[in-house]
């Protein structure tokens, strides 16, 4: 009997064809995660093995984050189709337990078996009881639930789940380029987006000396949490100072906000085509912010072609901030450090900016060569889950 990490895919097994580019995609995450230990990974179409001689906490709790996951088990393979070794084998292992109750459920992928699944529970129920005294069972409450999966050639046992994430492995549909400011929104945003299978790049807008390095610092230790689900991220730092500074000195400031936003989205849009990434994603959410109406989402999107995902569109901001908490950003996104946009906010901005508007205006700046000159300097960094932890001692 050879003692294992089952995992289960849930959404994943309702791809048919393509599974397989799914499931290959999962071990290899799975595979990233556990990249220090000693593991083997192997799987069929409804399940994954992890094999290890490592301590199993350890190795189990590296997995949960990997999305794709349904379910997580401790299992033991009992490698025999026969019901009497595998009922004797079963009570050996709740013997290890001190139990009050329990349940069985069966799972029969053998159909040369001809008992239902539900006599099959039954039996085994009764096994247990002959031979375990004391034990009783129950079907509502019970202490510990015995799975047990009556395949072709061997016979999997399990008995307590961790729940896995859900979602696609990351990487599964492509990649995406995430609008990374210091705030409680982008970050969900990105993880949201990754959950869906796309790997994410990320751009953070900085503006020195306007913007301090702690605001920078900040981005760079929320773009680490998010590397947790995407094995790493690449993010793109652009600085944007020159640019904020001359529409600033330029334009009228209600338009100050648009204007910038309409500067992002090209200069991302331009970083997301060189990096082939198919769509842009920003933590944007329907009537937040002035720049958020659907007049000013309409005037600032119009500059480019590619998609922008923006998985928070309808979100209120207390669901926002309670998966912030889930996924450990919000406590670095309320530190105080600003990022660009809050320094140049006018007192005014305009709510229903006309796009007419914004093309005159534009003409006031030579944006297209401030453009070219600072996604030519711009500096990429690779930021993986398990760097220094240096921004962790001002939370
Ligand atoms: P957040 O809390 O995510 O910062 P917000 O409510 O403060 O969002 P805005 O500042 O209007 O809203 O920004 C909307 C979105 O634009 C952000 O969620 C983010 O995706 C993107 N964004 C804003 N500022 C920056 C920046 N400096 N660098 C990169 N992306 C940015
Ligand atoms: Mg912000």
């Amino acid at each position: 009997m050879e003692k294992v990490i089952l995992i289960k895919y849930g959404e994943l097994s309702t791809k048919k064809d393509n599974i397989n580019y799914f499931l290959t995609r999962l071990r290899d995450n799975i595979l990233f995660v556990l990249k220090d230990l000693n593991v083997k990974v192997d799987y069929d179409k409804g399940r994954m093995f992890i094999h290890t001689k490592e301590d199993f906490e350890t190795v189990i709790s590296s997995v949960p984050k990997v999305f794709g996951i349904h379910e997580i088990n401790i299992c033991y393979i009992i490698e025999s189709i026969d019901f009497k070794e595998i009922a004797d084998q079963t009570v050996n292992l709740l013997k290890e337990f001190s139990l009050k109750t329990f349940k069985v459920e069966s799972k029969r992928s053998n159909k040369r078996i001809p008992l239902t699944s539900i006599e099959l529970s039954k039996n085994m129920g009764a096994q247990i009881l002959k031979n375990i005294p004391n034990l009783k069972v129950d079907v509502n409450n019970p202490e510990v639930l015995v799975n047990i999966e009556y395949r072709n050639s061997n016979t999997l046992v399990y008995f307590e789940q961790i729940k896995g994430l859900g979602g696609y492995p990351v990487g599964t549909l492509g990649k995406g380029l995430l609008m990374l400011s210091g705030g409680i929104d982008s970050p969900v945003a990105g993880y949201l987006t990754s959950k869906r299978g796309v790997k994410l790049e990320a751009i953070y807008f900085e503006s020195p000396p306007h913007t301090s390095h702690e605001a920078k610092d900040k981005v760079i230790s929320l773009a680490r949490k998010l590397a947790i689900y995407n094995n790493d991220i690449n993010l793109h730092i652009i600085n944007f100072t020159e640019i904020q500074e001359s529409i600033y000195k330029n334009i009228p400031h209600e338009y100050l906000i648009t204007i910038m936003r309409r500067m992002m989205y090209r200069i991302s849009a331009i970083i997301a085509y060189n990096r082939n990434c198919k769509v842009l994603v920003n933590g944007e959410s329907i009537g937040q912010v002035a720049s958020q109406t659907l007049t000013s989402m309409s005037a600032i999107n119009s500059v480019v072609n590619i998609p922008v995902i923006r998985p928070l569109a309808c979100f209120d901001k207390l669901d926002i901030i309670a998966i912030a908490k889930s996924i450990e950003t919000y406590e670095t996104s309320i530190l105080p450090f600003e990022d660009c946009c809050t320094i140049f906010v006018p007192k005014h901005p305009v709510i229903n900016p006309d796009k007419h508007k914004c093309e005159e205006y534009e003409k006031l700046i030579p944006y297209e060569e401030l453009i070219y000159q600072t996604i030519k300097n711009h500096e990429i960094l690779k930021i993986t889950s398990k760097e220094e932890k240096q921004f962790e001692d001002l939370l």
